[in-house]
């Protein structure tokens, strides 16, 4: 295309990008001295467009809880304390605008915006006298770490001044009120959370008072990176073991059990990279990585994430995950890709976003699940196998166990869809995780969209497409997942070198540029708990699909609590040489759908009749399994985790 027939285009593009975000698009901030530089920076909310696959996700998830929770459920209805009313005034409400704002301006949605400005207005206008925010009936520093998180993307959608003004006030009131009345429980476990949001105000106003904030805030905040370095939870951490630990005491849920909490442990991954933008060390940048390795090597399961059920778990694919875990875990890798550069945090990224997340929750979205396993044979009332949760942590439905997920997962995919690209600190673009999407955003002055085709991660290309307003010399760095041995790049159809971790292609840009990027994904058998092997191929993981029955246990307004039974048998053992076929099918309209996988693996397997369930848990993997002496080798079809809600993932190696 020529630069001629684009111009009317772009600025077409560029009016509907501003009416969408609702403001011009901004250039994206870096900290700047004396605050440590990081190789990446968040693009201003609404820079990023969904589309595709991803945009039908969004939509879906607008259809679903996201899109009417507030219509039926009050504790984010119209008697939130966050709106005004005398209802519900800690975590929840700014749990689920921290979800609902960044959706509804994805979607450009007036319905969705509105439903938020009813909480975003009445926060705004209604600050304390002193510089407090938020619901009077309490004064609890944690809820409203949420709620800067939330004010953070609202601006950044928005303008809207009245946030740099409430901040400030709040920040300041914080610094002197903080001594007398320090940060406890909750809050002290994660205030990692609101550092995040101190340096996005500190780059925004440089006021010397907020890097006091930051300090004062890492000097009351628990030291998560001495307790990782030390990581004494290397077994499942139930009540039991945590009072042995703590030498009998009671008080040992206080403290023990805040540090293996899992949502806590989720949020702090990203302490140590925040708190490095302040320390400049680079040790505390990178102790990320430690973390992860503790959480892998102790606490790791197959579909990326690590158990918690709601206290870390050990590694045995029937023990679950909490669904908060999972969207905090994407968020704090979101924000320590940023700061670190590392790649391999985007590969664990997309990992869960591709399966733990949908996983959790039924195709339209409706309904939710606690926990999740692997392993997940049934999803009835039981107490087993969970940690600390209790008997309907694995059903799906509005608030199963506790009512913590059911406002919190929102945050999940408008995030994920927020954070796909990001800016360089060379003043170029860099793409962080890959899904189709539409980047409108401005590089060293001059307005640049990137459209961005593709149905990753179920097909292994991606097709871009530059628009630079006009021709511009700027770096373009690619993130290239660990997996893919043999990723091949073309600019405009010329083959360009791959380098590991981030290929950087520096060239002056003209519109209509192309960049195609083609990755090999082999299917890779991963060797687990008891040596149990699951099955992935680039970021996908796949599971056996068990036949589901779906019962409603009761119903729950305009959606249902559910218990799902097996229909088929799922005791299948594999040995480590099996052969492994690969299918590619559309990729229907529910993306994750089972029932429409995308990709499906045939491999062989035998049944094992002594693994068994016991109260509708798998019981752990057996070492070594015995087939069946009555039934030989059979074809057994894997289809991606999210799509299986009762599944085997992780499976025992045939003796
Ligand atoms: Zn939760």
């Amino acid at each position: 295309m020529s630069a001629m027939t684009f111009r009317p285009r772009l600025a077409a593009a560029a009016s509907t990008a501003e009416t969408r975000a609702g403001r011009p698009q901004q250039a994206p901030l870096f900290p700047s001295a004396p605050l440590m530089r990081q190789p990446f920076a968040p693009l201003p909310a609404g820079s990023i467009k969904a589309s595709g696959w991803l945009l039908r996700q969004l939509q879906i998830q607008a259809k679903g809880l996201s899109g009417h929770l507030d219509e039926f459920w009050p504790i984010v209805g119209p008697d939130s304390g966050w709106s005004g009313g005398s209802g519900e005034s800690w975590e929840d409400g700014p749990y689920f605008l921290d979800g609902l704002v960044p959706l509804a301006w994805q979607l450009d949605s007036p319905e969705l915006k509105a439903k938020a400005m009813r909480f975003m207005d009445w926060t705004l206008d209604h600050p304390w006298e002193n510089g407090m925010f938020g619901p009077r009936s309490n004064d609890d520093w944690w809820p409203r770490m949420v709620m800067l998180k939330v004010l953070t993307q609202y601006h950044e959608l928005t303008g809207d001044h009245r946030v740099i003004l409430l901040m400030t006030r709040y920040f300041h009131y914080q610094l002197q009120a903080l001594p007398g009345r320090p940060l406890r429980d909750w809050g002290r476990m994660r205030w990692q959370d609101q550092l995040v949001s101190i340096l996005w105000l500190y780059q925004r106003t440089n006021d010397a008072a907020l890097l006091e904030l930051a300090r004062l805030l890492k000097r009351q905040g628990y030291d998560w990176q001495s307790m990782f370095a030390r990581f004494p939870f290397t077994q499942k951490t139930d009540a039991d073991a945590l009072r042995k630990q703590a030498g009998g005491s009671d008080a040992f849920m206080q403290d023990l059990g805040l540090q293996v909490h899992g949502v806590n442990v989720a949020q702090a991954l990203k302490a140590s990279p925040v708190w490095s933008v302040v320390s400049g060390s680079a040790a505390d940048r990178d102790a990320v990585r430690h973390q992860l390795q503790m959480l892998d090597t102790y606490h790791g399961l197959p579909n990326g994430m690590f158990s918690a059920d709601e206290h870390l778990a050990g590694r045995s694919p029937s023990q679950g995950t909490e669904l908060c875990t999972v969207v905090e875990t994407m968020y704090s890798l979101e924000v320590a890709l940023a700061i670190t550069g590392d790649a391999a945090l985007g590969d664990r990224l997309e990992r869960i976003a591709f399966n733990a997340l949908p996983g959790a929750l039924t195709d339209d979205m409706w309904a939710h699940q606690y926990n999740q396993q692997p392993n997940q044979v049934e999803c009835s009332l039981h107490r087993q196998p969970w940690t600390t949760d209790g008997p309907e942590s694995n059903l799906f439905g509005l608030e199963p166990n506790f009512r913590c997920c059911t406002a919190n997962f929102h945050q999940g995919w408008p995030k994920f869809a927020n954070s796909l690209w990001m800016a360089t600190a060379e003043q170029g673009l860099a793409a962080m995780s890959y899904a189709p999407c539409t980047v409108t955003t401005v590089v060293r002055s001059v307005p640049v969209i990137i459209e961005q085709v593709s149905d990753y991660p179920f097909r292994q290309s991606v097709s871009m497409t530059i628009r630079p307003h006009h021709a511009i010399t700027f770096p373009l760095q690619l993130r290239i997942p660990g997996w893919s041995k043999g990723t091949r790049i073309a600019v405009n159809g010329m083959p360009v070198e791959v380098t590991a971790g981030f290929t950087t292609i520096e060239r002056r840009w003209e519109a209509g540029d192309t960049v195609e990027m083609v990755f090999t994904a082999e299917v890779k058998i991963e060797s687990g708990y008891n040596g149990a092997l699951s099955f992935s191929r680039g970021s996908l993981v796949y599971a056996l699909p068990i036949n589901e029955n779906w019962v409603i246990w009761r119903k729950r307004g305009p959606t249902n609590d559910w218990q799902v039974y097996p229909g088929s048998r799922w005791n299948i053992g594999i040995k480590p040489d099996t052969s492994v076929d690969v299918s590619e099918h559309a990729v229907g309209e529910i993306p994750f759908a089972g029932a429409s996988a995308a990709v499906r693996l045939t491999v062989r397997g035998r049944y094992v009749p002594a693994w068994k369930a016991s109260e509708g848990v798998a019981e752990p993997v057996p070492a070594a399994a015995e087939p069946s002496a009555d039934e030989g080798e059979q074809s057994i079809i894997l289809v991606p985790y999210a799509g299986a809600k009762l599944r085997i993932t992780a499976f025992p190696i045939l003796g």
